[in-house]
């Protein structure tokens, strides 16, 4: 049985232990994360250490001493393999090896332990151990061998390697980051420089080992780190991965115009092949497309759209610069918008159909709305037309205080020339006359066939003179007209009754109503003539031909 005595330093160690384990604790949720694994081991690593450097300090004889101090090499020969491993992966310098790395990379430790369990049979890796004083229980004084310079060479490349790792990282790195990897120098560095200094023989107590007792103030401050700054929860995202995951395309050009990075997004929109693409000349890869070319060399910003096969890009151009110097490159940014442009043109086709459409509907609206104002056979405006139009017309002529005459027409004998001749000859008589009525009406007249052979001329502005003077110009118009018809020639005369606003009324069921009445009056006169509406007595009409009624 061994006998025990704890000197005041285990008291230190004992709690850098448990707050190791504690670190490894809390790590291990994380260990996912890149070098989330080798830090938790580390963890590990470093409480085996400081446990059996505890059971070395309590162990009073010195072989029980060693025996102890051998086991402290399953934390001590891992150290360096699990800081290589977390720093590199925590850098994001190993994508590749995650988790515990390369199995080369474990025969370090596996040799180290070796050595130091077969060191009685050679002493190469303690050439001797010998207490620091005659007090009992003193802690050892260890010589070494060429084997543990050896290892410990290769073991001090390996932290080398890590830290450089870190170190680029934080000089990389930005924000959180920075600082992750600041604060985890800052307490490797601690024991680094203990470790060293024990073994360039300038440790505080001399042949005692500092290392383990600055584990205390690493482990402090990789708590800090943990919680501070979440270590492992930010997980920064490669950005490699962060362009490949995008849906737009992205080049970026160097200075020379050579493409410094392409995604598989802008590969597949260029057409291009992914081998050639990179440290290609981009105007030259480029040629076919002219317009896509100028957004490579321009400086500054440029936006704009490109076709390329068969697609329609967006193209967003800007000049790259990192840390104040200008113009290190350029970045192209490529979205495919042919979905947009297709439903743009689509619209647009559907609103130039539409737009067909509608004219077409309103020429058919013209049209209906001609139809429905104007007499199928005549050409002539309908009756229902005049009667819009007269309560329009007089209502314009009391504002303007003009006068309005109103001509009112019948065939003479209609009857007896479609008995002769037949209806067909009738109709092409009343074509007839239609052309000559329209032929001398202006244009602010309105012509109207008013009923079977009846036609109604309201002739704004026209006294009752002027009126009678146009319904006498036309009645000799007519009687002068020879309508060819089969072999025939038909010849018509008519009868007018004319009055005129105000003259004879104020409304226009007035006004009509006396000039039928004076047309009534001239057919009873004997027919060919023009008769103007007289109260009482009939007036005749001036004019020859125009005789007053009987
Ligand atoms: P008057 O007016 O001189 O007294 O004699 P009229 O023969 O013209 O007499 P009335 O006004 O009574 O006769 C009108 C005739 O006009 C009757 C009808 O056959 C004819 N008529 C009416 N509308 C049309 C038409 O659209 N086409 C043809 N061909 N004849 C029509
Ligand atoms: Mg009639
Ligand atoms: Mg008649």
């Amino acid at each position: 049985m061994y006998a025990w005595q704890f000197p005041v330093y285990a008291y230190v160690l004992i709690p850098a232990a448990l707050l190791a384990c504690i670190l490894a604790a809390l790590a291990w949720p994380r260990r996912s994360a890149p070098g989330g694994t080798a830090f938790v081991l580390l963890m590990i690593a470093t409480a085996v250490w400081e446990l059996f450097r505890v059971l070395e300090a309590a162990a009073i004889e010195t072989s029980a001493k060693v025996y102890w101090a051998r086991f402290e090499y399953f934390g001590i020969a891992t150290v360096p393999v699990l800081w290589f491993l977390f720093t590199r992966q925590f850098s994001r310098r190993d994508r590749t090896s995650p988790g515990l790395g390369p199995a080369w990379l474990w025969i370090l430790p596996a040799v180290t332990l070796a050595l130091v369990f077969s060191n009685a049979q050679h002493g190469w890796f303690w050439s001797e151990i010998k207490p620091a004083s005659a007090e009992p229980g003193t802690h050892l004084i260890y010589s070494h061998g060429p084997a543990f310079w050896i290892t410990a060479l290769f073991n001090y490349l390996l932290i080398l390697l890590g830290t450089v790792a870190l170190l680029d990282a934080s000089m990389r790195g930005e924000g959180v980051d920075r600082r992750q990897a600041i604060a985890l120098l800052a307490g490797a560095g601690v024991t680094w420089i203990a470790n060293m200094a024990y073994l360039g023989g300038l440790a505080p107590v001399a042949g005692l080992d500092p290392t383990p007792f600055t584990f205390t103030l690493t482990g402090a401050i990789y708590a800090y780190t943990l919680y501070r700054y979440r270590l492992f929860e930010r997980v920064p995202v490669s950005r490699h991965a962060l362009l490949e995951s995008l849906a737009e395309g992205v080049l970026v050009l160097d200075n020379n115009l050579r493409i410094a990075d392409i995604n598989t997004a802008a590969i597949r929109l260029l057409g291009l092949s992914a081998a050639s693409c990179l440290g290609g000349d981009a105007p030259a890869l480029l040629a076919s497309w002219p317009q896509l070319r100028q957004y490579c060399a321009n400086e500054g910003e440029a936006q704009g759209e490109v076709q390329i096969i068969g697609r329609h890009l967006d193209v967003r151009a800007v000049s790259l610069s990192e840390r104040g110097r200008k113009h290190q490159g350029r970045l192209l940014v490529l979205r495919d918008i042919s979905k947009h442009r297709l439903a743009e043109d689509q619209l647009r086709e559907a609103n130039a159909r539409l737009q067909a459409h509608m004219a077409e509907i309103e020429a058919l609206q013209g049209k209906l709305q001609e139809q429905a104002t104007r007499d199928s056979l005549t050409g002539l405006f309908n009756r229902r037309y005049l009667e819009e139009t007269l309560q329009r017309e007089i209502a314009q002529a009391l504002r303007s205080g003009g006068p309005l005459g109103i001509v009112m027409i019948d065939i003479d004998h209609f009857k007896e020339l479609n008995d002769a001749y037949g209806h067909r000859a009738g109709d092409t008589a009343l074509q007839a006359l239609g052309q000559l009525l329209a032929a001398n009406t202006r244009s602010s007249d309105v012509a109207c066939r008013y009923g079977g052979e009846e036609f109604v001329l309201a002739l704004p502005g026209a006294t009752l003179e002027a009126a009678r003077e146009r319904a006498e110009h036309l009645r000799r118009a007519v009687e002068a007209m020879r309508v060819p018809y089969g072999g025939a020639t038909l010849s018509l005369t008519i009868c007018a009754g004319i009055a005129a606003y105000p003259t004879h009324g104020g409304r226009a069921d007035e006004v009509l109503d006396q000039a039928d009445q004076a047309l009534y009056q001239a057919k009873n006169g004997g027919r060919n003539r023009c008769i103007v509406f007289a109260a009482g007595a009939m007036l005749p009409a001036a004019a020859p031909g125009v005789r007053p009624a009987a």
